[in-house]
């Protein structure tokens, strides 16, 4: 029997849908939910910050070549223009059973549907020394943490003599260190400084390029190929055990000197998430079925960083990446099976099929990584195709790409056809496809290796 099959439409003459999280997964929720749905229902967001933020754009930031206003969007001013019932405030509680969300600890919001949005927060206590808040390293993960990175960034310049970039296992995407360690290599080259700074890189990943998807065609030959003409030295399968005001020590015992360190934290989800009793895992992040709605609480839906996705054994530890694009196809397939639900879309269910494009800018060159899925066949253990391309043109589509997100999010688009039809005409991506498509047994969750 398919999910199609036994999905109960809840015909409703007014609805209230929710999106929490005013991010690059909750935005274009909000929106593709407001076009699709009549208007009698309500669609409503609540985010913790009143503007919204490209978060891929935070690397240019924090090595001071772009401003943070430039990737910035106010959340009053457009959710007004485009028919969006607005709330500025962090969700500090919600009862999934009442369906009522607690905003500041004293507004209460009823719902009929919620799409958590929420994004992650940094486990930045995982490593003593760690992080902006009273560490020492820095990080490009929030909007803070970008404006930290760069005032440190513009000093350490002054007189560069070692940098450290790298990551912790857990976190979501391992692309942003990358970035951040060969544009900040570029930026000394540029500067004239290279010759006297060391830089290394230190990472969980087993190999170079593994990026948490592993057997990713060509991904680790591009980037050590790179390290070496750049001169960087690389530590893998690192475990940071501490931090302190001027070096990094590793489990092996290596320590590793820096004035200047960006290392990316371990990522989970966010407070209330874990406060809920059976919302989320043990991290905080969501399970949800291949509808992206939670297998016990059917009314709530998730997609983003938020969302529980399975590790398999290849992977296992590191953290597998939840991108922009595999956001986004989260945020429309919530959309189109909430809207199924409401009986404002036609009866088949969508997935999202976590298929993969990530454009890594370098600064004199590039690396378009493509995984289609991001999760292989547990049975094949194959994808249908994966491949990494080099080039200078990757940064100048990734600047093209950051603008064009900027524009479809002031003019209130969230995913137009002709973006989805683009990536599939220029990268064969899809990005969702029939929930009948998907075997039963894997319905419980998104499909996952067995041990
Ligand atoms: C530095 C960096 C660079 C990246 N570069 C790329 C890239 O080049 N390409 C790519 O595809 N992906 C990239 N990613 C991944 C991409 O940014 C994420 O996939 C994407 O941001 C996920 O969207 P989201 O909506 O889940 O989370 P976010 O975009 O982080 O949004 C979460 C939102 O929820 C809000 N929020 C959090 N808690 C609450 C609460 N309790 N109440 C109300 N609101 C709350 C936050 O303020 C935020 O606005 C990058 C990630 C990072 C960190």
């Amino acid at each position: 029997m398919m999910l199609a099959t036994v999905y109960k439409k809840e015909i409703k003459k007014m609805a209230k849908v929710v999106v929490i999280g005013g991010g690059l997964g909750g935005l274009p929720t909000a929106y593709e939910l407001r076009h699709l749905l009549p208007k009698q229902h309500q669609v409503t967001l609540i985010s913790d910050r009143p503007e919204f933020t490209f978060i891929p754009g935070l690397v240019r930031v924090a090595l001071n070549l772009n401003s943070l206003a430039a990737i910035q969007l106010n959340l009053a001013e457009l959710t007004k223009r485009y028919g969006i019932e607005w709330i500025l405030g962090k969700v500090t509680d919600f009862d999934a059973e009442t369906k009522r969300i607690t905003v500041e600890e004293n507004r209460i919001v009823d719902c009929d549907y919620v799409a958590i949005a929420t994004g992650a927060s940094f486990a930045f206590d995982a490593v003593p020394g760690l992080g902006p808040h009273g560490g020492y390293t820095h990080s490009v993960c929030s909007p803070n943490h970008a404006l930290a990175a760069r005032s440190a960034w513009l000093k350490f310049l002054e007189n560069p003599r070692h940098l450290v970039v790298g990551a912790m296992a857990g976190v979501s995407c391992f692309g942003p260190a990358y970035e951040f360690l060969f544009m900040a290599e570029w930026e000394l080259r540029r500067r004239g400084l290279r010759e006297q700074v060391s830089i290394t890189f230190v990472t969980p990943e087993p190999y170079l390029g593994h990026l948490g998807l592993d057997g990713l065609s060509n991904s680790q030959a591009l980037t050590e190929n790179l390290m070496k003409q750049r001169g960087i030295q690389a530590v893998t399968n690192a475990l940071i055990t501490s931090v302190d005001a001027d070096s990094i020590a590793l489990a092996d015992g290596l320590k590793l000197p820096f004035e200047y360190a960006m290392i990316l934290p371990a990522f989970r989800g966010v407070d209330f998430i874990q406060k809920v009793p059976g919302l989320g895992n043990e991290k905080g992040f969501i399970p949800v079925l291949p509808t992206c709605e939670h297998p016990e609480f059917s009314s709530v839906y998730a997609l983003g960083v938020s969302v529980e996705l399975p590790n398999n054994k290849a992977i296992s530890g590191l953290g597998l990446p939840k991108t922009g694009q595999m956001t986004e196809a989260m945020g429309l397939a919530v959309t189109h099976n909430i809207g199924v639900k409401l009986g404002a879309s036609a009866d088949n269910l969508k997935t999202p099929t976590l298929e993969a494009i990530c454009f890594a800018e370098f600064g004199d060159t590039g690396i378009v990584y493509v995984a289609a899925p991001v999760l292989p066949d547990p049975k094949t253990g194959k994808r249908r195709y994966s491949y990494s391309l080099q080039g200078r043109w990757v940064n100048l589509a990734k600047t093209a790409f950051e603008k064009y997100f900027m524009l479809k999010m002031k003019l209130g688009w969230g995913l137009p056809w002709f973006e989805i039809w683009a990536l599939r005409i220029l990268f064969g991506l899809s990005l969702l496809k029939n929930c009948d498509l998907v075997e039963e047994q894997a319905m419980i969750s998104f499909p996952v290796e067995s041990e």
